[in-house]
């Protein structure tokens, strides 16, 4: 058990005000661990520095050489924060049994750190960090969030509610995790599509610590706007199925129409003129539906991603081989 190596993933973009806090509570964090047994001491925290333009990559350079438990990777440039925790996770994955992603903010508890390793050594590959209430955030942000994750689930995206980017995987789901090539990336809901053993660990969303949030609003619309558009075809099939609603009020348009003519009552010119508006209008919407139909088969296609995930494998060669 002890010899299991735990590597915290710290994305960073202009973190300069919380890093030196952040460090002092994950390595003491790490410390507790250690004695405790649950990781081993080749443990680690690994800050990713996403391209910053202050002074974040000093801060951390400074901290891998005072202390051996830390380490860092620096991004050429500004690449988000889900690339950024994937640079991270990738170079975390040939040193690590465990990995756990937290924001450099400390917004979520790093205490429950321990719970999720609890969870590991109970045989979980993934386990979520879920926010318990959102007092911290901010009126906007809190109902922003939770119609995002509404719409999410609507449209068919499996996620876990009021999940962020805090969790822990095992050595072997964040390798898998490598095997979904895409450019999109959403890593809340890729990871629940991966399977395997999962738990959740609730916490109380505190406030960020210092420093400005890096998600400002365009920020959040645009990720919102991916996570939807990277998983679902369903706004496609929505068009589709506008395009037979608006042929059906063509039909009883027709039927109106046809009952004003018999009646006498239809002005001269505006049968012709309102059947084929609402017609036209929906054979287009209709073929554009089956068009974006095919679009949708391409770009499930072009993910490439893997089709299944082997979780455990009993009595193949390659495991009688020792
Ligand atoms: N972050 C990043 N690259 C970016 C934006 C943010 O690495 O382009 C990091 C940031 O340093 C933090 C985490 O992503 O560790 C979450 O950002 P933030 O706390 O600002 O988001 P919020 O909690 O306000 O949603
Ligand atoms: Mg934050």
């Amino acid at each position: 058990m002890i010899n299991e190596n735990l590597y915290i993933v710290v994305p960073c973009y202009n973190e300069q005000e919380v890093l030196p806090a952040t460090n002092t509570k994950l390595l003491s964090l790490l410390e507790e661990l250690v004695a405790a047994q649950l990781v081993s001491p080749l443990s680690r925290v690994l800050y990713v520095d996403d391209g910053s333009t202050d002074n974040t990559w000093n801060i951390l350079n400074e901290m891998t050489q005072s202390n051996k438990r830390v380490a860092a990777v620096k991004l050429a440039t500004n690449a988000g924060h889900q690339n950024a925790l994937l640079a991270g996770l990738e170079a975390a994955l040939p040193h690590a049994h465990i990995m756990v992603s937290i924001d450099a903010d400390l917004q979520d508890d790093c205490e429950v750190i321990k719970e999720m390793v609890e969870h590991y050594h109970s045989g979980c590959d993934v386990v979520y960090g879920v926010r318990r209430e959102r007092k911290s955030d901010s009126w906007f942000k809190r109902s922003t969030a939770q119609a995002f994750y509404r719409t999410m689930h609507r449209l068919g995206v499996k996620s876990v509610y009021n999940h962020a980017d805090f969790r822990l995987m095992s050595n072997r789901a964040v390798a898998q995790l490598m095997q979904y090539r895409e450019r999109n990336l959403f890593l809340r809901g890729i990871v629940p599509l991966m399977g395997y053993r999962t738990a959740n660990v609730y916490y109380d969303r505190s406030a960020r610590m210092a420093g400005k949030s890096k998600y400002p609003l365009g920020k959040m619309v645009s990720f919102a706007v991916d996570g939807i558009t990277s998983f679902s075809i369903k706004p496609v099939r929505m068009v589709f199925t506008l395009g037979l609603i608006f042929l059906f009020i063509a039909l009883c348009m027709l039927a109106y129409v046809l009952v004003a003519y018999f009646t006498h009552r239809a002005v001269s010119g505006w049968a012709s003129l309102i059947l084929s508006v609402w017609f036209i209008g929906g054979c287009l919407l209709m073929s554009l539906g089956i068009v974006g139909e095919y679009i949708g088969k391409i770009y499930i296609e072009v993910k490439d991603r893997p089709r299944y995930n082997v979780e455990e494998k009993a009595g193949l060669e390659e495991e009688n081989k020792e």
